[in-house]
């Protein structure tokens, strides 16, 4: 922009130097054509000879009348050869002087052909002060010969006058050389330079080689330099040229260049200012930028190579990134997961426990962890162990999913193994059923719940019948096998609620939560069926078809009552054993207990009774002192006020030996003796009052009733009948009669068979 306006002050500047100099110097070749044809016409009439012959004051008028004379014009004189003054426009007769001398005059003499002759600045000689040039045409005679020579006067004024209304800068300057390198006029003016001969200034040289042009140089005159623009005045030996110097035309353009630069400048600085602050903005981000993606990196790195799987969600639960985690842990490429919903792969049992971590993480905004399992591309499941991170932001979640298969099975392996342990702690290795330990706990914890609850609790204690003979008949082996037949009998008749466990030895307990005593016989009768009708062979078991059979005691506690555990059992045993007792492959329970206080009637009564006959001769025979002792024996070894030795006949009972006890005699139906007889085992009463079979007995009434009972029957080894007992009796009930009190009975009873035989 700036060398585009440069050039326009150039072009400008010389474009009006041109226009300038072309109105210059048309203004002085009409002034000085003008001029010169007033000269011409001058010459032309005094070269005809016509125009001498008139009057000399004719001739004045008709040589100068017509002659304008202008303000710059100030004189016109006609020379003869000489040089005198011949004629003069200022009047008649002319001055006298002599111009001989003047370079004017000189050029004409010598040359015809000059023509217009312009004469360099001198002083005029009439008015003193006033510059001139001298125009001057020469004079000829008729023959041709030097005549003479016609001269005006031109003011340099003119020139000066004419320069001045030009509008010029300080240092331009408009100079008028004449065709031989003098300067005729300066504007600005400078008196002393004109008139000087400027022809060896390279400068001028150039104006008078060519008729116009345009360079730059430096000037002569005061060594600034300039472009000038010349042009030859027409034909005239005058060239005109206008000097503009470099300073003045390029002013103006060095004020905008200077504004422009400033601002431009300005404008630079600034840019740089801002450049160099978004310069350090931008480096101070550029670091933060490395800051963080150097962070980022890393944290992209943990994500990538981390064996966890790291994905996270949005608010929708949709997957937005997925760690490479996912190929090893679910055979997917995180390509194939992301912009799935997260549920899609979980199984559809663990979904629930997915929500409500996920919603108790919204709710809290704490991690929450959940175990669940992820489909496997493969299509299997995959344990994992997965925490969720609530993301305030979009309340999305990062989760962490560790793959806890490994674990998973462990866990798995060993709850089956705790399982397996447990089971086996609680069973039984033969039977399969559940072991005395499993029982015990069961049992404690059902009557405990049948007290709180005031509910029925029954309890079966099952015996295998003459086991012991089985064994020996058929060896363990076959018993073992026979107890495993008997198990699972007893198993298929219960509820699953209910619980049966092998007690110890062939003894097997059924536990019957919720059965009253009714219930209890109905399922203990079930049973004692069900073993029957196994069918094995049992020789030895000849009373009950010689097959295997079992005998059971059932035990009811009512709701309500709040007797302890083990009375139960005690009981349940009483009644297993009074079953044995009574013939075996039975149920006794208080509901199938005899109720009528009639004793049992026995098979081969007469049979019996003549044996009762011969024992109770024999014991009339010895008399009844070793008989006593027998019975206080008894009666001191169970630690019993009462022992006794009785005979049962028909109708009564007989006291063959007694110890603390003075009846001698009992009716049959009202002795406790008379249900001793019905069984080959000792008969226990622990309490006539809690017995059915007794508590309406008038032996058991008031203070002095007896409660407690127990007998062993005395056998005749002759016909195998039961003759009587050996008893021991109490005014206290008991709830325990040990199996070594039962033998000692056994063994009285024995005794006084060996003494009566
Ligand atoms: P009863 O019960 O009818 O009065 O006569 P019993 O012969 O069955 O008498 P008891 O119940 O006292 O006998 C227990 C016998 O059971 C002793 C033992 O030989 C046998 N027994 C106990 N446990 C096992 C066992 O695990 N396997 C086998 N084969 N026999 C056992
Ligand atoms: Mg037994
Ligand atoms: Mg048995």
């Amino acid at each position: 922009m700036l060398t585009e306006l440069r050039r326009d002050s150039w072009t400008i500047a010389n474009t009006g130097a041109r226009n300038l100099l072309t109105v210059l110097s048309q203004d002085i070749e009409s002034n000085i054509g003008s001029y010169d044809r007033v000269l011409l016409s001058v010459v032309t009439k005094l070269e005809d000879p016509a125009f001498l012959s008139l009057e000399p004051r004719l001739q004045q008028s008709f040589v100068f009348g017509a002659t304008l004379i202008k303000p710059y014009f100030t004189s016109l004189l006609v020379l003869d050869k000489d040089g005198n003054v011949i004629r003069d426009a200022g009047g008649v007769p002319p001055r006298v002087d002599n111009f001989s001398d003047r370079s004017y005059f000189q050029a004409h003499a010598n040359d015809k052909s000059v023509g217009l002759f312009i004469s360099t600045p001198f002083q005029r000689r009439l008015t003193g002060n006033d510059e001139v040039l001298g125009l001057s045409r020469r004079i000829n005679a008729p023959d041709g010969t030097f005549a003479g020579v016609v001269v005006g006067t031109l003011r340099l004024q003119y020139f000066r006058d004419l320069f001045e209304q030009a509008e010029l800068k300080s240092h331009d300057s408009i100079n008028l050389f004449s065709q031989t390198g003098t300067l005729l006029m300066r504007s600005p003016y400078l008196e002393d330079q004109i008139g000087r001969d400027l022809s060896a200034t390279p400068n001028v040289r150039r104006f008078i080689a060519s008729s116009s042009g345009s360079f730059s140089g430096v000037a002569a005159v005061d060594g600034v330099t300039r472009v000038y623009n010349f042009v030859r005045i027409g034909n005239l030996p005058l060239i005109v040229n206008i000097a503009l110097s470099h300073d003045d035309i390029f002013e103006a353009w060095r004020t905008q260049a200077l504004w422009i630069g400033s601002v431009l400048t300005l404008l630079c600085a600034m840019t740089m200012m801002l450049a160099f602050v978004v310069r350090r903005e931008f480096v101070k981000r550029a670091l933060a930028e490395a800051v963080t993606r150097q962070s980022e990196a890393q944290y992209r790195l943990l994500a990538e190579n981390a064996t966890d799987l790291i994905i996270r969600l949005d608010g929708d639960l949709v997957r937005r990134y997925v760690s490479p985690a996912s190929h090893a842990m679910l055979g997917l490429d995180p390509s194939e997961m992301v912009g799935h919903r997260t549920r899609g792969i979980i199984h559809p049992d663990d979904w629930p426990t997915v929500e409500q971590m996920v919603a108790e993480a919204r709710v809290t905004g704490k991690p929450a962890e959940a175990i669940y399992r992820l489909q496997h591309k493969s299509g299997a499941y995959v344990w994992v162990e997965g925490r969720y991170s609530f993301v305030a932001d979009d309340e999305g979640f990062i989760v962490v999913l560790r793959d806890i298969s490994t674990r998973k099975s462990a866990e798995l392996k060993l709850a089956a193994a705790h399982a397996e342990l447990a089971k086996r702690a609680n069973t039984d290795g033969l039977t399969g059923l559940a072991n005395r330990r499993r029982f015990d706990e069961a049992f404690e914890a059902e009557h405990a719940k049948a007290v709180d609850q005031s509910k029925s609790l029954s309890l079966l204690l099952i015996d295998v019948d003459r086991f012991k003979l089985f064994n020996d008949t058929y060896g363990h082996q076959a018993g073992d096998e026979c107890l495993r037949r008997v198990a699972k009998a007893i198993e298929a008749c219960i509820r699953p609620s209910d619980l049966c466990a092998r007690y110890g030895g062939e003894e097997i307990v059924v536990l019957l939560p919720g059965s009253d005593d009714a219930a209890a016989y109905r399922v203990g009768e079930r049973i004692r069926m069900a073993v029957e009708s196994l069918d094995i062979p049992h020789m030895e078991n000849a009373s009950a078809g010689k097959r295997v059979t079992i005998s059971i005691g059932c035990a009811t506690q009512e709701p309500g009552s709040d007797e302890p555990a083990l009375a139960l059992i005690a009981q349940a045993d009483r009644r297993l054993y009074e079953a044995k007792r009574t013939g075996r492959n039975r149920v006794l329970s208080a509901f199938s207990m005899p109720t009528a206080s009639e004793p049992p009637k026995l098979e081969n009564e007469p049979v019996r009774l003549e044996a009762v006959e011969t024992f109770l001769s024999s014991a009339q025979e010895k008399g009844s002192s070793s008989l006593d002792l027998i019975a206080r024996s008894a009666a001191e070894l169970l630690d019993a006020p009462i022992g006794f030795v009785s005979l049962v006949g028909k109708d009564e009972l007989t006291l063959i030996g007694r110890h603390g006890l003075g009846i001698s005699t009992v009716p049959r139906d009202i002795a406790y003796c008379s249900h001793t007889i019905a069984g080959s085992e000792p008969m226990v009463v622990y309490d006539a009052l809690s017995d059915t079979r007794f508590k309406e007995n008038p032996l058991a009434q008031g203070d002095e009733g007896l409660r407690f009972y127990a007998g062993a029957p005395l056998v005749d080894p002759e016909t195998g009948e039961t003759v009587g007992a050996v008893c021991v009796s109490d005014y206290k009930p008991r709830d325990n009669v040990t199996a070594s009190e039962r033998d000692i009975l056994k063994d009285l009873s024995k005794l006084v068979i060996d003494e009566l035989r």
